[in-house]
């Protein structure tokens, strides 16, 4: 192994691994860490929106999703059970499809573009820490790794965000029931929000009949319902829809409960440091972007290392990008994470957009990042 790397990346989820592969290939040397020795299936919604799909097009990385079936838009129920249809709406500048993924083939696919790149990976190792001295020092327990530059990637509970300081306290302590359940009609190519009092459930139509099922609510929920399955079960029970596809869910399917599903971070800059994907902020899983939101860190931070050739520069012009790039959809994600504790509000929007095709149409064009969300709404408000 080389004695000192360009770069030591901890995570090798969709951020890490791209982010690795691409820093290689512009010709440096890279060392990537990942605490699993295989890749798991991990607890995520699973679908892909319509820019993270353009975005991977646009790069020349449309094979990592090649074969997974498309989403053509989102069905919103609120929680009385009014239905909103939608179709993702038509642009002239992106992809409007989005697909629904299997993030074990997913992950895997941009791992091996890393190991095809020639990044050094360490599969099975967990950082436990790191320490800065003429270059950082990365801890494996039994050997270390060392390395100019770091990046952290690993995840919403990320433990370089932690370490330097830069996490901040979460407010909510909410908690997500996942698994996979049959529903008893044929899935539609759409995916599926239904908000709930106390919480929502969102679909994603991974197989003919199967879905992938998430339940976001606060952790103190699955106490008060006595555990995870009967609290999912309960949930279910509130929409008529719901109760109708997929009745209780059944002992034999495994439920997957994991907290925290929020990762609040400083906006700050550290020499020779930067956060991708999750690590580097995730608010909530409601409008279904963190793969999109990672791979765009990656793709632009790469593209800024390359661009400045002086990595401290590149990751202080990441950060101010990063920033006004997501500044919109931060603060309509943190007003929505408002909106769906109140029932009354959600049904009176859902009567709003239900009023005519291209007002849901252009609501989910802002979910799904077709429309930034000032176009987005005003296009709604148009009807
Ligand atoms: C319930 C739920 C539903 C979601 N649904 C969607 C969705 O439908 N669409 C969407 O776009 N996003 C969704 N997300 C978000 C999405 O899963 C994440 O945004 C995405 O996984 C971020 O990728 P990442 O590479 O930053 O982090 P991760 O995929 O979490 O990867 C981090 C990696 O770091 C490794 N790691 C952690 N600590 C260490 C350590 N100390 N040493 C070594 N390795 C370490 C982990 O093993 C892991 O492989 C959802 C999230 C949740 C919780």
């Amino acid at each position: 192994m080389k004695n000192v790397f360009d770069f030591a990346i901890i995570g090798g989820g969709p951020a890490g691994a791209l982010t690795a592969s691409l820093l290689k290939k512009a010709g440096y040397s890279v060392c990537l860490i990942e605490k699993n020795k295989a890749i798991p299936r991990k607890v995520c919604g699973e679908y892909l929106c319509p820019l993270g799909v353009d975005i991977l097009f646009k790069h020349g990385y449309q094979h990592i999703i090649e074969g997974f079936p498309k989403v053509l838009g989102m069905n919103i129920v609120s929680p009385s059970g009014r239905k909103i249809e939608t179709d993702f709406p038509d642009s002239d500048q992106i992809l409007t499809y989005g697909v629904s993924l299997n993030r074990q083939i997913f992950d895997q696919r941009t791992m091996d573009e890393a190991i095809n790149a020639g990044v050094e990976i360490l599969t099975g190792h967990t950082v436990r820490g790191f320490s800065r001295m003429k270059n950082w020092n990365i801890d494996l327990g039994e050997s270390n790794v060392e390395a100019k530059f770091l990046i952290g990637a690993d995840g919403r509970n990320s433990m370089v965000a932690k370490k330097l300081g830069l996490k901040k306290k979460d407010s909510t302590k909410k908690v997500a029931l996942h698994c996979f359940v049959d529903r008893k009609s044929i899935n539609p190519r759409y995916g599926e929000m239904h908000i709930l009092e106390g919480g929502y459930i969102g679909l994603d139509p991974t197989g003919e009949h199967e879905v992938n099922l998430s339940l976001v609510c606060d952790a103190s929920e699955v106490a008060k319902h006595r555990g995870a399955r009967t609290c999912l079960n309960d949930f279910i029970k509130k929409s008529t829809i719901l109760s109708e596809e997929f009745g209780p869910i059944s002992e034999s399917t495994h439920i997957s409960a994991v907290t925290p599903i929020t990762n609040n971070i400083k906006h700050q800059y550290i020499p020779d440091v930067a956060l991708v994907g999750d690590a580097a902020g995730f608010i909530d899983p409601l409008t279904g972007e963190g793969i999109y939101n990672s791979l765009w860190m990656a793709f632009h931070l790469v593209e800024l290392i390359e661009e400045e050739n002086d990595f401290n520069k590149a990751s202080m012009k990441f950060l101010a990008i990063k920033k006004s790039n997501f500044r919109q959809k931060t603060i309509l994600n943190k007003f929505f994470q408002v909106i769906i504790k109140y029932p009354l509000v959600c049904e009176m929007i859902a009567l709003f957009l239900g009023k005519s095709k291209n007002r849901g149409d252009h609501f989910v064009g802002i979910i799904g990042n077709i429309h930034t969300p000032l176009v987005g709404l005003t296009k709604v408000l148009k009807g």
